[in-house]
């Protein structure tokens, strides 16, 4: 059998220059993770060959029983993480899971309350063009504009008003903590199923720095590639009484056979989340968002029109609002770029600018974290972000030190 190189050097290439960008810049897209290697050893192995429609012990294909195993691990694992009392580990993304979650629980034509895209909210969470905002009539709730937290206010309100079938808590630009227990009050008020998405908080929950959504919510969704920092995929949890109901939505009502070798690497994840090592991590993911917000607060940069939104964090993200700022957030992800840092623009609420130039940043610690970057190293990381956020700024320092930040923390040097 010949190797990717010799067969395809043109994909290998890709491939080798993919894993050089990766080494040698700075990532902080605050949905992307680093997977171990031990990860994308399962998500790279035989299992992908292998069709097992249906649930372990109940396929409907022949020669199942070693996957089954693998299934069952990586079921037993994250209910277990996350005191669950059923876990669908089938979905092959967060989008998937969302899908399969609401199709199991509410009708075409229900409404639903989700947190708005410019808002933090997810496509998934009611976008007008996506499933959800399809399928959907689609109530969307808001950040106050003073504060910039959720309204939950405004949640009650709209609850009251709309009577939804569904409510959507979760997000994947916000920097604090959901109040659950409010959320799950409303829910019951008014009849509705509450979802909470943590597909960007989970591995904060799975070490307990992060408030469970579990014993509030009939359904929990989760990605397992960002602070879980698992493979690319996605996983439904929920009480018990809905596994049915999820299971059928899940396969046969959305996909066809699971990814046997993506649920493999899932529970390798699953077992890596449950160590001290994992919790030690996402302290350290934490205290450099923390680190990175006070950083970006100072005067030498709000000068500049750069601030942070809702003042900092509680998770492992900033929202950096350029709305003062001469800089938008298309230029302002350019520069960073140029010094080697990678971020994603991000609209904030009631942004002026148009959705593709944005007046915000969305930048986020969990890679690095996973790189070994401690508090030392986060705040030279915050400070060559506030030095490139000014009017004025030396490319060529800052390059050498990000340059300098990553050949301190060698990333896949077995690759
Ligand atoms: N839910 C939230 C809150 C997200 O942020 C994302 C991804 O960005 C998803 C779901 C979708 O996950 P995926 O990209 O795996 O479909």
């Amino acid at each position: 059998d010949s190797s990717l190189h010799e067969l395809d050097p043109d994909v290998a290439a890709a491939v080798d220059a993919e894993l050089h960008r990766q080494q040698s810049t700075l990532e902080m897209i605050a949905s992307e993770n680093f997977a171990p290697v031990a990860v994308m050893e399962a998500q790279g192995s035989v299992l992908t060959n292998k069709y097992a429609e249906g649930y372990p012990g109940r396929r409907y294909y022949g020669g199942c029983e070693h996957v089954d195993v693998v299934e069952r691990i990586a079921i037993d694992r994250i209910k277990e993480l996350f005191g669950a009392e059923a876990a669908n580990v089938q979905p092959h993304s967060g989008a998937q899971a969302n899908a399969a979650a609401m199709f199991a629980l509410i009708k075409p034509g229900d409404t639903i309350l989700g947190l708005n895209l410019a808002h933090g909210g997810h496509l998934t969470h009611g976008m007008k063009i996506n499933f959800s905002g399809k399928l959907y009539h689609v109530v969307p709730y808001h950040v106050d504009e003073k504060t910039s937290l959720v309204d939950m206010d405004e949640v009650e309100r709209l609850a009251r008003e709309h009577r939804p079938k569904l409510i959507v808590a979760g997000w994947s630009a916000y920097p604090r903590q959901l109040d659950f227990a409010a959320f799950r009050r409303i829910a019951d008020e008014v009849g509705a199923y509450l979802m909470v998405d943590m597909a960007h908080f989970a591995g904060l929950v799975a070490t307990g720095l992060h408030p469970n959504p579990v014993p509030y919510a009939h359904v929990v969704t989760t990605t397992t590639h960002k602070t879980l920092g698992g493979p690319r995929g996605g996983v439904i949890l929920s009480t018990q009484e809905l596994a049915k109901k999820i299971n059928s939505a899940v396969f046969p009502g959305q996909q066809g056979g699971p990814l046997e070798h993506v649920i493999a690497a899932k529970a390798v994840s699953f077992k890596i989340a449950a160590s001290a090592e994992f919790k030690e991590r996402q302290q350290r993911t934490l205290d450099g968002a923390r680190i990175l917000a006070e950083r970006l607060v100072q005067p030498d940069v709000t000068e500049a029109g750069v601030s942070v939104l809702s003042g900092g964090t509680d998770v492992h993200l900033v929202l950096v609002d350029l709305r003062n700022s001469e800089l938008d957030g298309q230029q302002a992800e350019d520069r960073l770029h140029e010094v080697g840092i990678t971020v994603n623009r991000n609209a904030v609420p009631n942004d002026p600018r148009p959705p593709m130039v944005t007046s915000g940043l969305r930048i986020g610690t969990p890679a690095l974290a996973t790189r070994g970057f401690d508090a030392d190293d986060f705040r030279e990381v915050a400070d060559v972000i506030a030095e490139a956020l000014k009017p004025v700024y030396d490319a060529e320092s800052l390059k050498a030190r990000v340059a300098a930040l990553t050949a301190k923390h060698p990333l896949y040097p077995t690759l």
